[in-house]
């Protein structure tokens, strides 16, 4: 596999669906880091065939990773310290996401009044969906995809 140098404090994300790390990139707003990122797409897998992996060398509690399991539930989180492993950690739903996706209902109080907060509540956690806490607008993973569209 391709080498990208060893991270000695950070945390890797693996066993991300191949074609979703920039997805992930953009919802965790990597782009406004200083720390390195590394971005790995097509990464060979026994289990998955092709995944995508990114590195990221910054403290793992300075990022909200919320979003991750809405995009991709079978991404592993690596924690890294002093160049080891040490915890590995399954992403799973949260009750509530706050600020990272946008209620699309323009009659939404969010759409209308600027600086509110947006939140979502988790509606059904099988089908990933949340809905708005304000107008009950739902929002599924299909849809966390539709920036590039
Ligand atoms: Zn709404």
């Amino acid at each position: 596999m391709l080498n990208v140098g060893k991270i000695e404090e950070g945390f890797v994300l693996d066993h991300i669906k191949a074609g979703k790390a920039m997805l992930i990139y953009h919802y965790l707003h990597l782009d406004k880091l200083d720390c390195p990122v590394a971005i790995i797409k097509n990464a060979r897998s026994e289990v998955m065939g092709k995944k995508d992996i990114l590195k990221v060398e910054c403290d793992i509690n300075t990022l909200n990773l919320d979003v991750l399991a809405f995009i991709d539930r079978t991404i592993t989180i690596n924690v890294i310290k002093a160049g080891e492993i040490v915890e590995k950690k399954q992403v799973k739903l949260p009750q509530e996401l706050r600020g990272i996706i946008h209620c699309h209902n323009p009659r939404c109080i969010t759409s209308i009044e600027q600086g509110l907060p947006h939140i979502f509540y988790l509606a059904d956690d099988k089908k990933r969906i949340y809905r708005c806490r304000f107008c009950d607008e739902k929002y599924d993973s299909a849809r966390v995809a539709e920036i590039w569209k």
